[in-house]
């Protein structure tokens, strides 16, 4: 009840806020604007109603509007191209790229959007769809069904086999191939990426020497490891922990090695790469084509394949419906967690049912399934994390970021509650108990300028921009003179380093005096999974009884033990890269 109502009460003010934005699709540069007319011979109309020439349409991607061009002449459609977008590299821009083709190849509009990339892909469609209207087309020839491929079994052999293809997959698969073996990595989505490429992609280090010269993060290893061992309620394998922090100096020079040129992120102890996340996906997946890996999309692993004992390849579905073979010499495992699979997650903690996720559809849990159906032993399933600032009818999350720069909460009294860069569990349990379980996130233009995720939540109407205090607390239905007094308590705060109220931890200097200010209403939602397959610190996977299950290996998301009953903020694609990368030797090891 308590969460039906704090949905509504978000789902209102978003409702409202998104009215106000005009972000609604189509959008006014939707205006169908025919650019150039080649005269027909014959009037088109006598053939088949189509008008011949190049007709543009506009419609809203997920961060831009998608602009296409479509050309036709009486019979059929000629070309489509998109001429302006500003989509996600790395998630949108495959759409960008491949559909047009597809639209042409099957003169259809009914064809199959790129997974992944659901929203960049309706608005092509809609583009083309508008664009034959204003040719006059007769649509039904347009809107059949493209026949399904014949679906072939194939059958491939291969070193290395990898499951998935986000940071934990891509990296052990590059690190295999460098490592001299022959690998495939198998990805369901028709993109690679996976959580990766939503995040943020800045990931934690202590003691790297570019910290120590720049006097900024953590140089403590101790430090960090407790640090993590207590956001995760002591759960986590200390060992994990430790290896993973001990090797996170290291992950940055091994980034650096690959082409990639780190820099220290906002947050103080993080670093990203250029591009941030998808960044990191694009280039460990060139890095890795460049060095003759494959990459199979659209290709789901439904088994694992045993002989003797040991791992022997994979089954999974081919993108044409087939069944493909892999014979492999050994099988990693990296498909991620189970965030998006909500019943899943209700039936393991039934606290967070009616939760929305921020996870991509694919972080459905095969590979636990997998692992398990070949005596795989698991641990912590149903310890699931809430992201705090999670913006419900979007399922938008606000990165960490927004609040590590000096972002706050404040509650619907207009007063904040809570010490907003404490542990996740803890910032979301102190949102969830105030009134109507939600809090409104503000930032500034400084903080928003800081960081170009936070600039992409403004783009795609997330944010809403105010230039007085007033107009904010008029958004937020709050009076203005106690969110002035809020404001300016806590600049005050951040001046002298010190938050008598909540105890906040000042690592950034940056304060909301100046505005514009953005704001946004936010509430927890699924984020990451903790639990999963259980390994060792060379990424063997263990089985129910204890023991190594030889050519099977694991890392990334889809283990437990590395983040306990808590994930600290910034440690996921550290766990990705480190056991990533460490996966990728053991398993070309253990093929040699
Ligand atoms: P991690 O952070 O551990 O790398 P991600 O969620 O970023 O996890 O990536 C996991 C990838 O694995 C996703 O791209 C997802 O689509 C893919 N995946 C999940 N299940 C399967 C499967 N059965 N077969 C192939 N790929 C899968």
């Amino acid at each position: 009840m308590k969460n039906l109502k704090k949905f509504l009460a978000i789902l209102i003010s978003t409702l409202l806020v998104l009215g106000m934005a005009g972000c609604s699709s189509p959008t006014d540069t939707n205006q169908p604007e025919p650019v150039e007319e080649t005269p027909a011979e014959t009037p088109a109309e006598e053939q088949t109603g189509m008008k011949p020439g190049k007709y543009t349409a506009a419609f809203r991607g997920y961060k831009s509007d998608v602009k296409v061009e479509t050309e036709v002449d009486s019979e059929k459609i000629i070309s489509v191209k998109v001429l302006e977008h500003k989509e996600t590299d790395g998630i949108g821009t495959h759409a960008v790229e491949r559909l047009p083709k597809i639209i042409v190849d099957s003169q259809s509009v009914k064809v199959d959007t790129i997974s992944g990339a659901t929203t960049t892909s309706y608005a092509i469609i809609n583009g083309v769809k508008d664009a034959l209207k204003q040719a006059g087309a007769d649509m039904k020839k347009f809107e059949l069904v493209p026949p399904a491929p014949t679906p072939k079994d194939v059958t491939l052999d291969t070193d290395v086999v990898v499951i998935g293809g986000g940071a934990a997959g891509l990296s052990a698969a590059l690190e295999a191939r460098r490592n001299g073996a022959e690998v495939i990595v198998v990805e369901k989505m028709d993109i690679t990426g996976g959580n990766t490429i939503r995040s943020s992609g800045a990931f934690n280090v202590a003691g790297h020497k570019l910290q120590i010269e720049a006097n900024k993060g953590r140089k403590d290893i101790e430090e960090f490891i407790e640090f993590t061992m207590t956001g995760g309620h002591n759960m986590n394998d200390p060992a994990l922990v430790r290896y993973m922090i001990e090797n996170s100096a290291g992950i940055v020079d091994w980034v650096t090695e690959l082409g990639f040129t780190p820099e220290i992120g906002e947050t103080y102890q993080s670093f990203t790469v250029p591009g941030y996340a998808p960044g990191l996906i694009i280039g460990l997946q060139k890095f890795f084509e460049e060095m003759g890996g494959k990459v199979m999309l659209s290709t789901k692993a439904t088994e694992i394949i045993m002989k003797d004992g040991a791992a022997a390849g994979i089954i999974a579905e081919g993108a044409d419906g087939g069944k493909v073979t892999i014979n492999a010499g050994a099988v990693v495992i990296a498909t991620g967690g189970y965030g998006a699979n909500l019943e899943w997650i209700a039936e393991l903690d039934p606290s967070l049912k009616g939760f929305v996720t921020n996870n991509h559809p694919g972080a459905t849990g095969d590979g636990i399934v997998m692992a398990q159906a070949v005596g795989a032993a698991v641990r912590d399933l149903n310890e699931i994390q809430t992201h705090p600032t999670v913006h419900v009818p979007t399922a938008t999350m606000m990165t960490e970021g927004c609040r590590n720069a000096g972002g706050i909460l404040v509650n619907t009294s207009g007063k904040r509650f809570t010490n907003e860069v404490n542990y996740r569990d803890i910032v979301s349990e102190a949102i969830l108990s105030q009134d109507q379980g939600f809090a409104y996130l503000i930032i500034n233009q400084e903080i928003v300028d800081s960081n170009g995720n936070i600039q992409g939540y403004y783009d795609i109407g997330v944010l809403q921009k105010f230039d007085t205090i007033a107009d904010l607390a008029k958004f937020m239905n709050v009076e203005e003179s106690v969110l002035q007094e809020t404001m300016d308590k806590w600049n005050k705060a951040v001046a002298e380093k010190n938050d008598p109220e909540f105890n906040s931890q000042f690592t950034w200097i940056r304060n909301l005096s100046k505005g514009p200010w953005y704001s946004v209403a936010v509430s927890p939602g699924i984020h990451h999974t903790m639990g999963g397959i259980v390994i060792n610190t060379n990424t063997e996977v263990i089985s129910t009884d204890g023991k190594v299950i030889p050519g099977l290996f694991a890392c990334g998301e889809v283990t437990g033990g590395v983040h306990g009953g808590n994930r600290v903020g910034g440690n996921a694609i550290l766990d990705c890269l480190v056991f990533g990368k460490t996966a990728g030797e053991k398993s070309a090891a253990y093929i040699k």
